[in-house]
């Protein structure tokens, strides 16, 4: 990835050469260039600022430097010759994607009037090849300077919280670090990305702890000593689950509680207390479908309790319950840019009411930010399924497994 800044204080960026950035920076997989604003300023002072048209306290950044930093840096794209911090003049068609290679960079403008910046953003950010980040300061940037370069390349208007910095490099910084530790290759374990605050699951990370088992009169949680690893990810889920509900009740999924023909439908995550009726109601649903295929060779049917635990800890399950029963399920799990959809399930008596469609919608909608499609797998014989899916949009996918009774789905996500 090649990250390039635009600042008037380019030792601001100074600590990208510490630490993991800057490893990945001697590694090769990250490409960073600080350019100095001022050297497109042409004035003796240098001058980046003007009083604001309208009157009003301040300094705005003016748009020529702006302007031809801009088409200095994107005239030199990722491929390119990396000297580009000295003025030059800007080429006639300054907006042909020649003058990119190929590669329509990103314009990141820290603001605060900006979109927040979410773990989300970062990983959408984390794909592009190319960024540029405008660091603003006084009241910030003139606003043609965005509206510009709209024209040429991609602009995002980030902010990085509900406050008032004094310039927009601090803001570079915190996106540039949450972006690169992003990209493949920079972790050693990337499955730590995954579990984390703000990863697949939405929620905050579970408290951790390590050596000594007792410190300060201070005991580990027991069940982290016992070895027993079904135990300790379901203590981990419900930790993860009671801090999000106490800290961050905004980030718990979005229950989307819905009337469905008199059935309230709330989808939550599943817990190692409802493996029981998970596998009542399993049994109940592929009974139906065994039915309907003609065929008692379905793995679903095949599980014991066992199995349904280790699923919980391998997918992400949602229930729903009606007052204390559990009547619906539905699970995902991310593999590559594929989000698995799994055991949709409805209680057979509370069928034809929607819960089905609706909980397929939910666990879409649940989708890490890097899922590209969702597949499925579903009987060649289930009818009502096979057009409850055709109607969400999925269709079957070329290769097709060679069991010929089941049909693999799949729909491209937005
Ligand atoms: N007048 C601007 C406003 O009220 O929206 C604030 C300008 S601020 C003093 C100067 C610069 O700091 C901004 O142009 C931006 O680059 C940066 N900045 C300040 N707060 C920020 C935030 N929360 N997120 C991202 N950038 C911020």
């Amino acid at each position: 990835m090649r990250i390039d800044v635009v600042t008037i204080f380019p030792d601001y960026l100074a600590p990208l050469s510490l630490s993991l950035p800057g490893k990945a920076q001697a590694s090769g997989l990250l490409d960073l260039r600080v350019h100095d604003l001022r050297n497109w300023a042409h004035d003796r002072h240098r001058t980046v600022d003007d009083t604001p048209y309208g009157g009003g306290a301040g300094m705005v950044m003016k748009p020529e430097p702006w302007g031809a930093a801009l088409d200095a840096i994107t005239a030199s794209p990722p491929s390119a010759d990396p000297a580009v911090d000295s003025p030059v003049d800007p080429p006639a068609d300054s907006r042909a994607d020649s003058r990119t290679g190929g590669q329509v960079p990103l314009l990141v403008v820290p603001t605060p009037a900006g979109e927040p910046f979410t773990q989300r953003m970062a990983a959408q950010l984390a794909r592009r090849p190319w960024l540029i980040f405008a660091c603003g300061r006084y009241e910030g940037i003139d606003q043609r300077v965005v509206d510009d370069a709209a024209g040429s390349m991609d602009v995002r208007e980030v902010s990085i919280g509900d406050y008032v910095l004094n310039g927009g490099e601090a803001a570079a910084l915190v996106v540039t670090e949450a972006v690169v530790r992003l990209l493949p290759g920079f972790m050693g374990n990337a499955s730590s990305l995954a579990e984390e605050s703000h990863g697949d699951a939405g929620l905050l990370e579970y408290p951790v702890y390590t050596k000594p088992p007792t410190w300060r009169g201070h005991d580990v949680p027991p069940v982290l000593l016992t070895g027993d690893h079904g135990r300790i990810a379901a203590w981990r889920c419900a930790e993860s689950l009671r801090r999000t509900a106490e800290r961050r009740p905004d980030l718990l999924p979005a229950t989307a509680t819905v009337a469905l023909d008199g059935v309230e439908v709330t989808p939550v995550l599943a817990t190692r207390a409802d493996a029981g009726e998970l596998w009542t109601l399993q049994q109940a649903c592929w009974l139906v479908e065994a039915l309907a295929n003609d065929t008692l060779d379905i793995p679903a049917l095949h599980e014991d309790l066992e199995d349904v635990v280790e699923g919980l800890h391998e997918w992400r399950t949602y229930v729903v319950r009606e007052g204390a029963r559990l009547i619906a399920s539905v699970r995902g799990r991310l593999d590559g840019d594929t989000w698995h959809v799994g055991r949709l399930m409805v209680a057979p008596d509370l069928r034809g009411r929607g819960i089905g469609r609706h909980l397929l919608a939910f666990v879409e909608g649940q989708a890490p930010p890097n899922a590209r499609r969702c597949e499925l797998f579903t009987g060649a014989g289930s009818a009502d399924n096979l057009r409850m899916y055709r109607r969400a949009g999925y269709r079957p996918v070329r290769d097709q497994p060679a069991d010929a009774g089941v049909r693999l789905l799949a729909k491209r996500l937005q």
